[in-house]
């Protein structure tokens, strides 16, 4: 049997802890919902973490055991430390698979893998939304129609200012007559990352099966097989080479280092 994907869902965990209407929508907080839902899928083995827990739930400990790792945040990106941001970049470097939902665009984590301001347009007035599929093949749309509805919304606008991602699977359209790339892939180093935009505090959106379900696509198509570790750095010849005496870093400013 394959190995289980191992998922953290993490959450700032502010407004439902903050706001009486947002709690009763999400009783378990909006981690507790994703949770819900990726451990009803088989093969996953899910835990949660929020912002609030000592290194925010994400120790070097934690992302070594995570193949995926998925984030909401909103209200409090900027209490998220550096070196854990730091942390998570290195291990989407290694492998690690990550899914930014919603808000997520301007977490720390985000705009750092991404390079750029991450910024868009939004607007709050409960307006319907029209996710279009534009890359049916995709494995993170399997399930789905030519599209699906979110009967209402937070309205999210381009220019959204990404990096042009290597795979659109999804484009929305909102009924005031924005458009917006809802659904984008990024290969950073040798993780994969999965952009998804639906979702907001104030709305049932996780609860719709048609976002469960791309959320559930979303983690298996950003897990990676355990495979490969590459080494980097200064490399011995495999096959002989004649004349090559090895390494001699004297003089190089990196000498010091070299020596390790
Ligand atoms: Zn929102």
């Amino acid at each position: 049997m394959a190995e289980p994907v191992r998922v953290t869902v993490w959450n700032e965990f502010r407004h439902e802890q903050a706001n009486a209407r947002i709690a009763a929508i999400y009783p378990d907080g909006i981690h507790g919902a994703i949770a819900g839902t990726l451990r009803a899928l088989p093969g996953l083995e899910v835990r949660t973490a929020t912002l609030d827990e000592p290194e925010h739930g994400l120790s070097e400990e934690a992302l070594r055991q995570t193949d995926v790792l998925t984030w909401w945040g909103h209200t409090a990106h900027g209490e998220v430390a550096d070196e854990v941001v730091e942390r998570v970049q290195r291990r989407v470097w290694q492998g690690m698979g990550l899914v930014v939902l919603h808000s997520g665009h301007l977490s720390k984590v985000f705009c750092a893998l991404m390079g750029s301001s991450c910024m868009l347009k939004w607007r709050e007035a409960d307006e319907r939304e029209r996710v279009w599929v534009v890359d049916p093949s995709h494995p993170i749309a399997q399930g789905l129609g030519e599209y699906f509805e979110i009967p209402q919304c937070e309205m999210y606008g381009e220019h959204f200012d990404i990096p042009p991602p290597d795979e659109l699977v999804f484009i929305s359209w909102f009924q005031g007559g924005e458009v917006f790339r809802s659904g984008c892939t990024f290969r950073r180093g040798a993780g994969k990352i999965f952009y998804f935009r639906p979702g907001h505090e104030t709305l049932p959106i996780y609860h719709q099966p048609e976002v469960q379900l791309v959320i559930g696509n979303a983690v298996r198509w950003c897990a990676q097989p355990r495979g490969v570790n590459p080494s980097y750095g200064n490399a011995l010849p495999i096959e002989p080479l004649a004349g090559y005496e090895g390494p001699d870093f004297r003089g190089h400013p990196n000498a010091a280092m070299a020596a390790d």
